[in-house]
């Protein structure tokens, strides 16, 4: 992981002061480092029946499409409000500066489905939250969440405490 954690890119006041960011672009960039990351994040659910893994826009495409490619599934995109052209759920939530929302096509999950959530990052939870939240209200079961950088002084994971929490690396 330490390997992993070094081709982390950290870029201090982005967006605004006081952020300190963390930039996957090197991660990514490297072909090795993609693989394994990719790998790592999927390996404690290989035994389970998924059906579906889920991304959030944008950093989460990344890493969800190539982890349901992995697992032999398929990938669902959540999007920001107004993207996605058929007839949408929404969830509304509270970041640490204002609100966002999140849509999925209405077909895209149902009862019987079972999800993995996948995002670069979770800091304090908030978009993860909503997006099991989101989940949930198409009838499908979150059946874990899994992240490639945790923040851990966030906390983020004791707003997931429903479900089981993979993350990578931690800052
Ligand atoms: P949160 O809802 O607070 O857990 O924020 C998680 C979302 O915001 C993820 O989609 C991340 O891509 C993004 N994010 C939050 N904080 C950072 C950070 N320090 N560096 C990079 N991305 C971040």
């Amino acid at each position: 992981m330490d390997r992993l954690k070094s081709c982390i890119r950290n870029i201090p006041d982005f967006p605004k002061p006081g952020i300190q960011f963390k930039d996957i672009t090197p991660l990514v960039k490297d072909p090795a480092m993609l693989r394994l990351a990719v790998h790592q994040l999927i390996h404690p659910f290989l035994g389970e029946r998924l059906t579906a893994v889920a991304g959030m826009e944008a950093r989460g495409f990344i890493f969800g499409s190539l982890a349901a490619w992995d697992l032999g599934i398929g990938f669902v995109p959540l999007r920001k409000p107004g993207k996605l052209p058929y007839n949408v759920q929404t969830i509304s939530f509270e970041l640490e500066y204002g609100a966002a929302t999140l849509e999925v096509h209405m077909d895209a999950f149902g009862p019987g489905d079972r999800v993995l959530l996948v995002d670069d990052l979770i800091a304090t939870g908030g978009t993860a939250a909503a997006s099991c939240e989101l989940i949930e209200k198409l009838g499908a079961e979150v059946a874990a969440c899994a992240f490639v950088i945790e923040l851990d002084a966030l906390d983020g994971r004791s707003r997931l405490k429903r479900y089981p929490v993979h993350s990578l690396i931690h800052f």
